[in-house]
């Protein structure tokens, strides 16, 4: 067992901090007040290969490991929630899902221009009617000679308006219960498919959300994406390694806001003295510190078996359960130790604080986070 990044996660994480210290964290607070999708950072993250991550290099990904998209993630997270959570779900659902199960020509048409950033992904399986419970999607997708056509609507999508490649999860057999969904390729642009509402959020503001809709939307039969009505279960899969990612995201977000709060605790005076003399504060600091740490454990030990290519149902939802969870914690302890300089926006507290609760939500509740650990360790048993 060894803790020590290499010298190359070293260095990628050295380069990924550099490259959002400079690129993004004098535009965070704009991007935010104006709920702006950065599409301009997008061919500055596609040079370091952050469009790409964990894709081989013939599909024009920077085949790195999971663990190294952990410290990417982390590094952008740290200065932007809200352009990680971009970050993530374009790698970690869209690009990962076409990755784990299109056919090669698939991938070569797909996968390679989401990689190299020319396009950008989203994913649709949440609907208006099924969030957590998503196999109660009503997306239908109707064989139609050799075609498909799909109808109904997708909700909270990342890039719902801005995205280029989207995947769609859709029933394509209602009799078939979760066996009877399959995933779709669909192009921005494809007749009957259209943006519907862009949301107003309470944080990752920088990262767009919308409706999705489609309207007898015809796509080839050449765009189903892996076996038919093996959609639900592939999903499964890609949220697997999709929340180490969520889970990577708190940590880096919690270290901001820990960072955040120690350069204030040092500089901020009380009763004639810095408020870091104070044992209260300094508990906090203790205390965040130390759960940021176990919370970047168990997130990298998930990432290292997947990237031994072991089944991390149980471990991806132990670290996005955890890391999301303190990641609360020490986003409100942030805005504490600020004061009343936490409650407005001219620091950086109260943005980690409204940001950060999309982490318990996100890619599966904190509840049904402990759902999945409860049932794995029941299965087990
Ligand atoms: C900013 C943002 C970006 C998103 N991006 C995407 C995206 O790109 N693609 C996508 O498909 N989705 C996306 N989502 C959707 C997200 O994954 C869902 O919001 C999430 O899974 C929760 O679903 P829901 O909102 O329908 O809540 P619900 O499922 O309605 O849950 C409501 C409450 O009930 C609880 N609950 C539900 N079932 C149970 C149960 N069995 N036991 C105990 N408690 C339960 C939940 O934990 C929660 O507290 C995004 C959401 C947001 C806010």
């Amino acid at each position: 067992m060894d803790f020590r990044p290499t010298e190359e996660q070293a260095l990628l994480r050295r380069t990924v901090r550099e490259f959002a210290e400079i690129e993004m964290r004098p535009h965070v607070r704009e991007w935010d007040e104006a709920q702006h999708f950065p599409t301009e950072l997008v061919t500055k993250l596609a040079a370091l290969g952050l469009m790409g991550i964990q894709f081989a290099e013939q599909y024009g990904g920077a085949a790195m490991s999971s663990i190294d998209y952990c410290i990417c993630i982390e590094e952008l997270a740290r200065v932007d929630p809200g352009v990680a959570l971009s970050i993530a779900a374009h790698n970690g659902l869209c690009a990962a899902h076409i990755n784990l199960f299109a056919s090669d020509a698939q991938k070569q048409k797909y996968l390679t221009p989401l990689a190299s950033g020319e396009k950008l992904g989203a994913w649709g399986l949440t609907e208006s009617t099924s969030g957590s419970d998503a196999a109660g999607m009503r997306t239908t997708a109707t064989r139609a000679g050799q075609c498909w056509v799909l109808n109904g609507s997708k909700t909270f999508i990342t890039h719902g308006r801005v995205g280029d490649t989207m995947v769609v999860m859709a029933v394509s057999d209602r009799t078939a219960g979760t066996k009877g969904i399959s995933a779709f390729i669909v192009e921005h642009g494809t007749p009957g498919m259209s943006a519907g509402k862009k949301e107003d959020k309470l944080g990752m503001r920088a990262s767009d959300t919308s409706e999705v809709i489609f309207e007898n939307c015809r796509i080839p039969a050449e765009q189903l994406l892996g076996e038919e009505g093996q959609g639900f279960v592939n999903t499964m899969q890609v949220l697997d390694a999709g929340r180490i990612g969520i889970a990577a995201l708190a940590v880096g977000l919690a270290q901001g806001a820990y960072e955040a709060a120690l350069a204030y605790a040092k500089e901020r005076k009380a009763f004639g003295k810095t408020i870091g003399q104070f044992q209260a504060i300094q508990w906090k600091l203790a205390d965040a510190v130390t759960r940021i740490e176990a919370a970047r454990l168990l997130t990298y030990r998930a990432a290292y078996l997947k990237d031994r290519g072991e089944r991390t149902t149980l471990e991806s939802a132990m670290a996005k359960l955890y890391a999301s969870e303190i990641a609360v914690k020490v986003t409100d302890d942030c805005v504490q130790i600020h004061g009343g300089y936490g409650f407005v926006k001219d620091y950086p507290a109260e943005k980690y604080f409204r940001d950060v609760k999309l982490t318990t939500i996100g890619e599966g509740t904190s509840e049904i986070q402990r759902l999945v650990i409860a049932r794995r360790l029941l299965a087990r048993a």
